[in-house]
């Protein structure tokens, strides 16, 4: 899918807007999220535009399954091997970016249910 000039996250995919990266693949990539909720906590996005996890799973499974590959390579080079693997879907569930994003969150103790 070609990148969405609105997306912010097709921004940071093409080196737009400077982000901390700690983890590429060839179509992935992960970078710190500028408020962190954890010690922890790394967005893994597909190089290319999908909304959400849903649409991305349609449409490219195998890039879905990079993407949670690239997630756990994040976890271990964090040494977190308790995280957690988040994809907000949709605004009622706290989405605010559409350009499918999982959140790798750890090295805290976390609570459920979570907010
Ligand atoms: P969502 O609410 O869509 O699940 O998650 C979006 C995430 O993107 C939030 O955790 C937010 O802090 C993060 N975020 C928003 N803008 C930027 C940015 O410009 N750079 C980075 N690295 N993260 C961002």
């Amino acid at each position: 899918m070609s990148p969405d000039p609105d997306c912010l996250f097709c921004k940071i995919v093409a080196g737009e807007i400077p982000t901390n990266v700690v983890r590429e693949s060839e179509r992935t990539l992960a970078f710190r999220d500028v408020s962190p909720q954890a010690p922890t906590h790394v967005l893994v996005v597909p190089r290319d535009h999908h909304r959400d996890v849903a649409e991305l799973a349609e449409a490219a499974p195998e890039t879905l399954a990079e993407l949670v590959s690239t997630a756990k390579a994040v976890a271990d080079d964090e040494g977190i091997e308790a995280h957690r693997l988040v994809f907000n879907t949709g605004a009622e569930a706290g989405q605010s970016v559409f350009h499918v994003h999982g959140h790798v969150l750890g090295g805290r103790r976390m609570t459920w249910p979570p907010g």
